[in-house]
C-alpha cells in the first residue's frame, strides 16, 4: 500500500526483530514464559502490519481472505487442544512453516536472477519440504494414527541416498537453469526426505526430532528472506533455526543420544528393529487400591514417577493431595522428573506446578536416581518408557542407551496405568513383570482417588 516510507518500515522490523528476541529470552525460564510468548506474538503482528503498510502487494484480497480462513481455522483449534494435544499441535504448525516458506520460495523462482538466490530457492524447496513431512509424519506418530515403533522397510536405505543424490541434481538444476520443473521435483523430493526421515525415528527419540524439524522451518525460513530480501524473515528465521539447534543438542545430550545416531540409527539396523513390541501375556502381580494405601503408608520414603498417564487422566490435583496426606504422616515424599517425561519438555514440571506441588520437591533424573536405593515405594502413575530397564539392559532396543529413571532400584514399584499397553515407544517394559512390582490398573485419576481415600481412612 506505500503508506509508509521503506525507512520507516526498515525501523519496524528492527522493532519486531528485538521482540522475537526477547520473546525467546522470556521463554528460557517459566516465570517470564508467559511474558515472552506475547512478546513475541507482538513482534510478528507488527511485523505483519508493516509489511501491509509498506508493499505493493497484489492479490490484496486473496491475502486478506487467506488470513481470515487461517485465523478462523487456527484460532479455536489452538483455544480447545487439550495439553496433552500441544505437542502435535506444534508439529502441525511447524510443518505449516517450512511447507510456506516452500511455497515463496517456489513462486519467487521467476523473479530470481543471481545464481546465489537460486541456490537460497533451491534449499528452501528441500529443506521447507523435508520439515513439512517430517512435521506431518510426528503428527501421524504423537496422534498415534500410525505405530510409534521405528519403521523401517528393505531398501530404505539404497531409497534414502537415491532421493538425496537426486535431490542434489535437481538443485543444482534450479540453482543454474531455474527450471520451475526441476524446482516441483526437488520439492517433492524434500516431501520423500521428511517421509523417510521420520518414519525410522522410534517413538521415545519424538521429541529430538520434533526439535530438528523446528530448526529445519527456521532454516528454511531464513533462506526465503534472502529470497525475498527480507531482513526480518532472515533473522526470524536464523533465531529459530539457532535456537532450535542448540536445543535439539541439549535434549540429544540429556537423553544420552547424538543427532546422527537417532536419524540414522535405524537405518545402520538395516531394518532392524529390536527390542520387544508384543504384549506378552505372562502372569502380573496386580492388586487392590487398599493394597497400594497399604504399601505407602508404612512406607519411611516414598518416590513419585509422573509421565504422560497423569497429564491424560489430568490427576496431578488428586496426586498433590495424595502427597500432603503421606506428608503429613511424617512419610518424606519426592517427584521424580524425567526430562521426556509426558508429551513436551517440561510437561510434567507445568502439571505439578498447576496442582501447586512445591518446586523443591521435584528432582530432576541425576538427582533423584541414588534416592531410589534407599526409596521404600516408588509409585509410577501413567509412565512407562522413562522407567523401562530395557535401556539399560537391552542393546538393539530402541530405547537402549536413554538415561532412565532407576525406579527398579526401589523396595517394592507401584505402577499406575489402565492395561498391559506399552508406552509411547512401543516396548514392552520387563519391569512390569519383576516380583517387586504392583499393578493397580485403571484411570490414574479413578485409581489415585481410591488410594487416596483408602490411606485416609487407615
Ligand atoms: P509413556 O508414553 O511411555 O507411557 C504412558 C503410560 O501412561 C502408558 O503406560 C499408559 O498405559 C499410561 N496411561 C495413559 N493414559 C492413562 C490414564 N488415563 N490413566 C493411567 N495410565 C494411563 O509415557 P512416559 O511419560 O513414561 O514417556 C514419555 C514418552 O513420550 C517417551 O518415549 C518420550 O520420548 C516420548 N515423547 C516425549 C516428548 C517430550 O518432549 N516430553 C515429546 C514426544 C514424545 P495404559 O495405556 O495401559 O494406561
Amino acid at each position: 500500500m506505500n503508506l509508509i516510507p521503506a525507512e520507516w518500515a526498515a525501523v519496524l522490523y528492527l522493532v519486531a526483530a528485538v521482540c522475537f528476541i526477547l520473546a525467546l529470552r522470556g521463554l528460557s525460564s517459566p516465570k517470564g514464559a508467559r511474558r515472552g510468548n506475547l512478546t513475541g506474538a507482538a513482534g510478528a503482528l507488527i511485523a505483519v502490519v508493516t509489511v501491509f503498510l509498506s508493499a505493493k502487494l497484489d492479490n490484496l484480497p486473496w491475502i486478506i481472505g487467506v488470513l481470515i480462513v487461517g485465523s478462523l481455522i487456527a484460532a479455536p483449534v489452538a483455544r480447545r487442544v487439550k495439553m496433552t494435544q500441544m505437542p502435535q499441535l506444534v508439529a502441525l504448525f511447524n510443518g505449516v512453516g517450512g511447507g510456506a516458506a516452500a511455497i515463496v520460495s517456489l513462486l519467487e523462482l521467476s523473479r530470481v536472477h543471481s545464481p546465489y538466490t537460486a541456490l537460497a530457492v533451491a534449499f528452501t524447496l528441500l529443506v521447507g519440504g523435508t520439515s513439512f513431512s517430517g512435521s506431518a509424519i510426528t503428527f501421524l506418530k504423537l496422534q498415534e494414527l500410525m505405530p510409534t515403533r521405528p519403521l523401517t522397510f528393505p531398501g530404505q536405505r539404497f531409497l534414502m541416498s537415491l532421493v538425496v543424490l537426486a535431490s542434489i541434481a535437481a538443485g543444482t538444476y534450479v540453482t543454474i537453469e531455474r527450471l520451475f520443473v526441476a524446482a516441483l521435483v526437488l520439492l517433492a523430493l524434500g516431501l520423500v526426505v521428511g517421509v523417510l526421515l521420520v518414519l525410522p525415528v522410534g517413538g521415545a527419540d519424538v521429541p529430538i526430532v520434533i526439535s530438528l524439524l523446528n530448526a529445519f522451518t527456521g532454516l528454511a525460513v531464513a533462506a526465503s528472506g534472502l529470497v525475498l530480501g527480507n531482513t526480518l524473515l532472515l533473522v526470524a528465521g536464523t533465531l529459530v533455526g539457532a535456537s532450535g539447534t542448540i536445543l535439539t543438542r541439549a535434549m540429544a545430550t540429556a537423553m544420552g543420544r547424538s543427532v546422527s545416531g537417532i536419524i540414522f540409527g535405524a537405518f545402520r539396523k538395516g531394518g532392524s528393529t529390536a527390542g520387544s513390541t508384543a504384549i506378552s501375556d505372562r502372569p502380573v502381580k496386580s492388586g487392590t487400591a487398599e493394597d497400594v494405601a497399604i504399601l505407602l503408608n508404612y512406607a519411611q520414603k516414598v518416590i513419585i514417577v509422573p509421565g504422560y498417564g497423569l497429564a491424560v487422566a489430568q490427576a496431578q490435583h488428586t496426586l498433590a493431595e495424595l502427597a500432603e496426606t503421606l506428608e503429613a504422616r511424617g512419610i518424606e515424599v519426592l517427584f521424580a522428573i524425567h526430562p521426556v517425561a509426558g508429551r513436551m519438555p517440561g510437561h510434567m514440571n507445568v502439571l505439578l506446578a498447576e496442582a501447586n506441588v512445591p518446586y523443591e520437591k521435584l528432582k530432576e533424573m541425576d538427582e533423584v536416581n541414588p534416592e531410589f536405593k534407599s526409596a521404600d515405594v516408588a509409585l509410577v502413575v501413567g509412565a512407562n518408557d522413562v522407567v523401562n530397564p530395557a535401556a539399560k539392559t537391552s542393546p538393539g532396543s530402541p530405547i537402549y542407551g536413554m538415561p532412565i529413571l532407576a525406579v527398579e532400584d526401589a523396595r517394592q514399584v507401584v505402577f499406575l496405568k489402565r492395561s498391559m499397553r506399552p508406552g509411547f515407544a512401543g516396548i514392552e517394559n520387563e519391569l512390569l513383570y519383576e516380583p517387586q512390582t504392583t499393578l493397580l490398573f485403571g484411570d490414574a485419576k479413578d485409581s489415585l482417588s481410591k488410594v487416596l481415600a483408602a490411606v485416609k481412612g487407615m
